[in-house]
């Protein structure tokens, strides 16, 4: 077991955290255990070698800045369960094409039960709490055996969380014709209409696996989720209510990480492009003119699907910058986008192959638009940069995001793609989306007098305002994040008193 980081003094709440490995999980937790530390707790953050390889920038800025956090890197068991060794994240899964392995992956993960109760038994004095991700439902034997309070972190947001537990709770996937059939989510302060298809549950089919995730759920002592209450306070409220727990909305985790101690550049690994040419070629362009197109870590386009993009976006004519993932990469699609690189001229088209800097760039006040997947943390990032989406859902929980940026917040115009398309769906099929929709869904934010463009990007700041002030000193996530360590201190403080450990 490698330990990295500092380890000066314990203080005197340590907080345990257990992100699941993929990169829409990890870059929240690692944010959650900078901020954490730079509160005054210690953490321990539990990961492997390749996944701590990735962030190896981040590990060596919080250590020069002292911050109380260890990286704790755990071998991953990938020979145990039949899987090539250095798969220890599910996006490896997805670039190779290798999803037969995707239920030995949580096989693996749960693997680490006795590794990590290992580490935690070598704590002197015992960690305050566990923070596991929900895709780690077996972290509650380690409470259990440990007799440690364990929290549930969700990187989803509280409006998702709700509607996914009262459409179980009032089982209503029981009462629908088929997949396509409209129906109202139960219990929502507002009317939202969703079909089975693009809410099938958090797991979909893998009932085994929904059950495990809900039954760790309801054993949680907490919930800590990276929203603000600003933002969607009556489905904190109503989520908390629902479980009957405590839910610590502590985010935008983002905005809480300052550059003393955090790298926006480096969140989840290393950029393959060079971050000051990227910031030159977005200063050189007018403010809210650039669409940013980026579809998280696990969706993976087919060629077909690109091309229709590019083409959209060629035909909307704002300058672009466009993220083509390693999984998606291929002969033909690399002659494609050199072709479209010339034809658009470097000044109006940045490609980016690989590893993009997101958090960078949607803060630059270049972007006025965000073409997204709807992954929370995509979305959570666009609000915290006060940009407004044009949503392209493909599976899990990102129709429940999208409804929630065009028809709650208001601040984002939607694709109108109705089927879900799973990371695991290889078999070949023509563009979902046509280039027109891309095109008109561009134009609608970016042309100049679009009324419907002008009041969303209204909203949008006004959200990255009230998120600025939620995480400030004295905000309401501040605060929550001060409550929280302090209840783990109190509680230490009883335990102590009780069992003198
Ligand atoms: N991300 C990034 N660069 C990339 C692709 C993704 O920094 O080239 C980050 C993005 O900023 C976000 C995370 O990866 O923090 C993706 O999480 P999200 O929930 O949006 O989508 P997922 O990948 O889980 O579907």
């Amino acid at each position: 077991m490698i330990v990295n980081g500092v380890d000066g003094d314990p203080k005197p709440t340590h907080f345990v955290l257990v992100p699941f490995l993929a990169q829409g999980h990890v870059i929240p937790m690692t944010d959650l255990g900078l901020l954490l530390a730079s509160r005054g707790a210690t953490v321990s953050l539990i990961t492997t070698p390749v996944n701590a390889a990735r962030i190896r920038t981040t590990i060596d800025r919080a250590a020069a800045a002292g911050l109380p956090i260890r990286f704790v890197e755990l071998d991953f068991p990938c020979a145990e369960v039949g899987m090539p060794e250095g798969f220890e994240n599910v996006d490896v899964l997805t670039t190779h094409k290798q999803i037969q392995y995707g239920q030995d992956f949580f096989k693996a993960a749960a693997l680490l039960q006795r590794p990590l109760e290992h580490y935690i038994e070598q704590q002197s004095p015992r960690p305050s709490c566990i923070i596991a991700d929900l895709c780690h439902p077996w972290t509650r034997h380690v409470a259990r055996n440990l007799r440690l309070p364990r929290l549930t972190f969700f990187s989803m947001c509280c409006f998702t969380l709700l509607s996914f537990h009262n459409i179980w709770r009032f089982k209503v996937l029981d009462g629908v014709k088929d997949d396509k059939e409209p129906f109202e989510i139960p219990g929502l302060e507002q009317r939202i209409l969703v079909t089975k298809a693009e809410a099938p549950g958090m797991f979909g089919e893998w009932e085994e696996m929904a059950e495990e995730v809900r039954q760790a759920e309801f054993e949680a002592d907490g919930i800590v989720a990276n929203t603000f209450e600003a933002m969607e306070a009556a489905y904190i409220a109503g989520y908390a209510e629902a479980m009957q727990k405590q839910v610590w909305s502590v985010g935008p985790f983002l905005l809480g990480c300052t550059p003393a101690f955090s790298d926006k550049a480096a969140r989840g690994n290393r950029a393959v492009v060079d971050v000051p040419q990227c910031l030159s070629w977005l200063d050189s362009k007018e403010a809210i003119s650039v669409v940013y197109v980026s579809f998280g870590t696990l969706t993976n386009m087919k060629p077909a699907q690109l091309m229709e993009i590019g083409s959209g976006l060629e035909a909307a004519g704002h300058p672009f910058v466009l993220v083509i993932k390693d999984g998606e990469r291929s002969r033909e699609v690399e002659e494609w986008a050199a072709e479209l690189e010339e034809k658009v001229g470097p000044s109006k088209a940045l490609l980016i192959r690989g590893w993009a800097p997101q958090a960078v760039i949607l803060s630059h006040p270049a972007v006025g638009a965000f073409i997204t997947h709807s992954g929370w943390n995509s979305t959570l990032e666009s609000i915290t940069a006060g940009v407004p989406m044009i949503t392209w859902p493909h599976f899990g929980d990102q129709f429940l995001n999208e409804r929630l940026t065009v028809e709650v917040l208001e601040i984002g115009v939607s694709l109108g793609v109705k089927v879900p398309m799973s990371w695991t769906d290889l078999e070949e099929q023509g563009p979902v989306v046509p280039r027109d929709a891309v095109e008109e869904a561009v134009r609608s934010l970016l042309d100049d007098g679009h009324e419907k463009g002008k009041k969303m990007r209204e909203r949008a700041r006004e959200l990255r305002e009230k998120a600025k002030e939620a995480m400030a000193k004295g905000g309401s996530s501040y605060l929550n994040m001060a409550h929280l360590i302090e209840q783990f201190a109190q509680n230490d403080k009883k335990r102590e008193e009780v069992n003198g450990d």
